[in-house]
């Protein structure tokens, strides 16, 4: 038995394909909790890679967000600004620091939901 030794790039695909914790976790050898804590800090390192999500009972086709993400050049903080018709990317500016210096980071999806007040726990 090996100690702990997931495929961070088999959790990503996993994890972008909108599968429950529960199910990657197993996939994977581990557990939810480790799961959890391992995409917590990945998120932290890259934001964009790893859009939020919360518990999810649909087709993993579902509730797909196109986003569009950016970096401010000021203050370095991401963001991502939902990929509209009707939003103007041309005069997005930094939500921190109102900073008009933003980096395109590209696009992205992003699952969306709308049940992230039911977690109880
Ligand atoms: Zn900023």
């Amino acid at each position: 038995m090996k100690p702990e030794k997931v495929d961070k790039k088999e959790l990503h695909k996993l994890f972008l394909s909108g599968k429950p914790i529960k199910e990657i976790a197993l996939q994977l050898g581990s557990t939810s909790g480790s799961i959890r804590t391992m995409i917590y800090h990945e998120r932290l390192r890259n934001p964009l890679d790893w859009p939020q999500r919360v518990s999810y009972s649909g087709k993993p086709d579902m509730d797909l967000l196109m986003m569009h993400g950016y970096e401010c050049g000021e203050c370095a903080v991401m963001f991502t600004v939902e990929d509209d018709m009707d939003v103007d990317h041309s005069i997005t500016i930094c939500p921190i620091c109102q900073s008009e210096d933003v980096k395109d980071r590209g696009y992205g999806k992003f699952v969306a939901t709308s049940d992230v007040m039911k977690r109880d726990a």
